[in-house]
């Protein structure tokens, strides 16, 4: 299992494979994670709480196996509200790899925000670029992994996600929390 995470390279990112940066623009799917890839239980970091949403291996399953790249983009916010550390976060994003790669499927990396209106944590309040509606998460990663994001593809569960799916200029999907699998199989039926 090649599971790493060095949250101190870089402040947004969270690295978990050790891959090489892609050499030629490629798509990427971009998830949302509570409500979209794991149940939403509410600032949710404890890896007891881990809950797949319905579908949502298979579907990264299937998006891995047509080539795209596998991103999570997530507002953690809180951590500047003191509710979890940021190495709660890691960990149970390190649960999600390792479970994702028992699903055949393999996350290239995750981005967050850990910034928050009402953060108690100093130097964590907003504004920052990185915090959903903006898409500066997005953007890092299209950066970092050289991604052509008119190719790409973001779905989440909320507004504030498509909102930084279309300023990073993808296609954007809004899930409706039912079945992931379902979604993935209409957007590789448009996109493929
Ligand atoms: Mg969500
Ligand atoms: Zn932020």
């Amino acid at each position: 299992m090649s599971i790493d995470c060095f949250p101190i390279v870089r402040p947004h990112f969270c690295r978990h494979s050790r891959g090489k940066a892609m050499v030629s623009p490629k798509p990427a799917i971009f998830l949302d994670r509570d409500g979209t890839l794991v149940r939403d239980r509410g600032y949710t970091y404890r890896i007891e709480d881990f809950a797949w949403v319905t579908g949502a291996p298979e579907a990264i399953r299937k998006f891995h196996e047509a080539g795209f790249a596998i991103f999570v983009v997530t507002n953690q916010g809180g951590i500047g509200l003191g509710m979890f550390t940021e190495q709660d976060m890691h960990r149970f994003h390190s649960h999600l790899c390792i479970e994702a790669e028992k699903n055949g499927a393999r996350i290239t990396d995750i981005a967050f925000c850990m910034h928050h209106p009402n953060a108690i944590i100093p130097g964590h309040q907003t504004p920052c670029a990185c915090r959903k509606p903006k898409p500066g998460m997005i953007l890092g990663l299209a950066s970092k992994w050289q991604i052509d994001l008119e190719q790409s593809i973001l779905i989440g569960d909320k507004q504030s996600d498509v909102d930084a799916g279309v300023a990073a200029g993808c296609h954007t999907y809004r899930f409706d929390g039912d079945d992931l699998d379902a979604l993935a199989r209409k957007v590789l039926s448009i996109h493929c």
